[in-house]
């Protein structure tokens, strides 16, 4: 926990113990925060952001940079810290470092970047000056499948554009960011830009946070459920939100693709993190036509997979982030199995800890709950289609719409992807995460965009000045 520049240990407060969900070993303990340095921690960003909003923009760019220099420096032991508290394979670690800390190098170019407009009025009768002004300190709230990246492209747009912060992360994965956090310490951040709590009980900690009514902005990722609850609190104080929730991305495979690259494409979409994404492909709709060839390749390349120990590099899947999620998926599973899908192929996976077996399926059908809810797992559901017109329908029939993946040739793969009611779309890809693209979803996935240039514009708001010609 740091607040207004001061680091708080376990001796005062109620303790934590941060579990990694391999081996069940603790890896560290933390303090719980108490509703009152929630508050404190709302106060002290409120209190640092008049000063902060007003350096210059230089000035945070070089902050930023300096971040990213140092975490880059020791890239290997952020990587290790995310297996050990979230369980995800060191090769999944170690991308997401990558990407967490190309957020913090983008918004160091971007904070120098920030235009505002002039113009003159159409009457004539004054100028029109519009500045760009950061919207005041936020409120960043993480989920655990993305320790690092989910913090950075928050974090770094928010410090480029002058706001000031406090940052929840997961309880499961608070070890990572408070590495963030303290390298942003360590080179100067001045005391209360950046604020980091970690409370026991995340509703009533963000009520009590938004109460005050000091929170301009509030930047949450996690479930559709949880961002429901948020949209509404935040309505009381008419708080700017954006909101990353839930996917339910479907991974198309059209008649005439290429079968090698659909495979590949696939267990890229969907093992990446060990399927706990939101940009996982949730449900693949391959066409008839190639559906037995797929499925078989598939399950022959998923035979050649190890799921174990994220310190393994042998694994390619390692474990989820607790033992309550191996059991979301597997009731999924046995749902889906008692609505008709038929467990093509499933690995092996150690006797102890949070693994769960890469599982395919066939058999299913439009209205199977594995095509319905969010799996967060290594399962594959395969869903066969006729033609094109089926497979958007198919895609489109959910509340979700953050990415989709279509494979095929290149012209109906576009043709297909602008169809799609989906923020992102991957032609011929299984992954669309890049620092330098606007990432988000549209319907019930959320609102607003991170990373990119649209990433910045989250934490500003427009100011207009008139001037009598
Ligand atoms: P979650 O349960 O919604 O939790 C996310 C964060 O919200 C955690 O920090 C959690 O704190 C906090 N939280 C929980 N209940 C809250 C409440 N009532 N008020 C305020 N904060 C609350 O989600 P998760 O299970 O950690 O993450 C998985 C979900 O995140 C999936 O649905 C996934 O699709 C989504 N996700 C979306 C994106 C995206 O960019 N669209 C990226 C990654 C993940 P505690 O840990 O203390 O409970």
């Amino acid at each position: 926990m740091y607040i207004n520049g001061v680091w708080s240990g376990v001796s005062d407060r109620k303790e934590h113990a941060v579990m990694n969900p391999a081996n069940g070993v603790a890896v560290d303990s933390i303090p719980l925060s108490t509703l009152d340095d929630c508050v404190n921690a709302v106060d002290s960003a409120a209190g640092a952001f008049e000063s902060w909003s007003r350096t210059a923009p230089r000035d945070r760019s070089d902050l930023l940079y300096e971040a990213w220099r140092s975490l880059n420096a020791r890239s290997d032991e952020l990587a290790e810290l995310i297996v050990a508290e979230n369980g995800k394979t060191i090769a999944d670690a170690s991308a997401e470092v990558t990407y967490a800390l190309d957020f913090l190098r983008w918004f160091a170019e971007e904070a120098v970047r920030i235009r505002g407009d002039y113009r003159l009025s159409p009457r004539g009768d004054k100028r029109i000056i519009v500045d760009r002004v950061p919207v005041g300190p936020a409120l960043l709230i993480a989920p655990w499948n993305y320790p690092a990246a989910m913090i950075t492209r928050k974090l770094g747009p928010a410090l480029a554009a002058g706001c000031t912060m406090v940052i929840k992360p997961a309880l499961e994965t608070p070890l990572t960011a408070r590495e963030i956090v303290r390298t942003f310490d360590e080179l100067g951040a001045p005391d209360g830009v950046i604020n980091l709590v970690t409370p026991g009980n995340a509703g009533p900690a963000v009520d009590r946070m938004l109460a005050t009514g000091e929170i301009r902005k509030l930047s949450f990722t996690g479930s559709t459920a949880v961002g429901r609850i948020l949209l509404r609190s935040t309505a009381e104080h008419v708080v700017k939100t954006s909101m990353e929730l839930g996917g339910n991305a479907p991974f198309l495979v059209l008649e005439g693709a290429s079968i090698e690259e659909a495979v590949e494409g696939a267990i890229q979409a969907k093992l990446r993190n060990g399927g706990a994404a939101c940009t996982a492909a949730n449900r693949l709709y391959v066409h008839r036509s190639c559906a037995a060839e797929f499925t078989e390749r598939l399950a022959e390349r998923i035979s050649t997979l190890r799921v174990g120990s994220g310190v393994e590099r042998i694994n390619t899947v390692g474990a989820l982030v607790s033992d309550a999620e191996v059991h979301k998926v597997r009731e999924l599973i046995d749902q889906g199995v008692r609505q008709g899908a038929n467990v093509v192929f499933q690995t092996e996976i150690p006797k102890r800890g949070a693994f769960m077996n890469i599982t395919l399926l066939n058999g299913i059908n439009s209205e199977n709950v594995l095509t319905k809810k969010e799996i967060f797992g290594p399962v594959f559901p395969i869903v066969e289609f006729d033609d094109e017109v089926e497979a958007v329908r198919l895609a489109n029939m959910t509340e979700y719409g953050l990415v989709a993946y279509v494979f095929g040739d290149e012209q109906a793969a576009m043709r297909v992807g602008h169809k799609l009611q989906v923020g992102m779309v991957g032609i011929n890809r299984g992954v669309v995460s890049d620092a330098a693209a606007p990432f988000g979803g549209v319907k019930e996935s959320g609102i607003g965009r991170e990373g990119s240039f649209e990433g910045i514009d989250e934490y500003l708001q427009t100011k207009y000045l008139a001037i009598s010609v």
